[in-house]
């Protein structure tokens, strides 16, 4: 089911309990800021989650009202785990799924990181 984003942040999401640990999951790195796992369900050879560990539903709502440190740690976040797992060349790509429109299922922000091999045109 797509989020409706006229509700509250969830704190019983998917990516809320594995933030808490309740949930296990596969990480790939952890800083202050954010969380990186693979995805359970992955799309490409490569395919890597990074969280970041505000309650954040939307790009909208973290661009806003994030703090500066915390907005360039997630950013660097995802930029270090490209980098660590191989992506910058040959390339890669990101994607965050936003709202109901933009097809996002788990209403914590989330990018996803797609690569390890040549990608189609378009990842659903
Ligand atoms: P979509 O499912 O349309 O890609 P999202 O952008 O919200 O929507 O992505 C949610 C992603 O989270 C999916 O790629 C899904 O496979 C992944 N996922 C769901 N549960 C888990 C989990 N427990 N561990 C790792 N990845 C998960």
């Amino acid at each position: 089911m797509p989020i409706d984003p006229t509700q509250p942040y969830d704190p019983d999401n998917i990516f809320a309990r594995i933030l808490r640990g309740e949930i296990p999951c596969n990480k790939v790195y952890e800083d202050e800021w954010s969380l990186a796992f693979h995805d359970i369900s992955p799309q490409a050879p490569v395919h890597i989650l990074v969280v970041p560990k505000g309650e954040w539903v939307s790009w909208d709502d973290f661009s806003a009202k994030a703090s500066a440190e915390e907005i360039a740690g997630f950013v660097r976040a995802v930029g270090h785990v490209a980098r660590e797992h191989g992506l910058v060349e040959p390339g890669y790509r990101m994607l965050a799924n936003i709202g109901a429109h933009g097809g996002q299922e788990v209403p914590h922000l989330h990018v996803h990181l797609f690569g390890g091999g040549p990608l189609g045109r378009m990842i659903a």
